[in-house]
């Protein structure tokens, strides 16, 4: 929704063209985000030499039922009615979707994921009913957890 048409320019062959990008997404309407989780929504091919264009843009992923907004590099001003997490790497953006969509609290995981803290980058990874998983250094954990985490 609210598409609007952005520039981008190859930083191999200085190529330049538009794509009409999507900035808001209502989770309400997605079949199927994996194109957010693997970024492929922020790659794009250079028609010219073919080099894949890493290109990110200010949007807004909203939750209408679960009242969030996950917003990646600016504000979003007209979900009044919902706490939005701002947001400024694709990581994150795709980290905090992920939890939310999983039903889970941003804040409890987050917290939970302090908790890491010997480990240099630790990554929300799923969750089962009472068990929520994180990659940290690229070793799995698993943190068992009270059920209303
Ligand atoms: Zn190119």
């Amino acid at each position: 929704m609210n598409p609007k048409l952005f520039e981008i320019t190859c930083h191999q062959c200085n190529h330049q063209w538009f794509v009409k990008m999507d900035t808001v997404f209502h989770h309400e309407f997605q079949k199927n985000i994996d194109y957010i989780y693997d970024y492929s929504l922020f790659h794009h091919k250079c028609s010219s030499c073919g080099t894949i264009v890493k290109f990110v843009y200010p949007l807004v992923y909203y939750f209408p039922k679960r009242a969030i907004i996950i917003s990646l590099g600016c504000e979003a001003n007209n979900f009044q009615q919902a706490k939005n997490y701002r947001v400024e790497t694709i990581e994150t953006f795709c980290e905090y979707i992920k939890i939310a969509d999983d039903g889970k609290d941003i804040d409890s995981i987050m917290a939970l994921k302090k908790r890491l803290s010997q480990y240099q980058y630790v990554e929300y990874d799923g969750s089962d009913y009472d068990t929520i998983f994180f990659m940290a250094d690229g070793i799995p954990i698993a943190v068992s957890i009270n059920k209303d985490v």
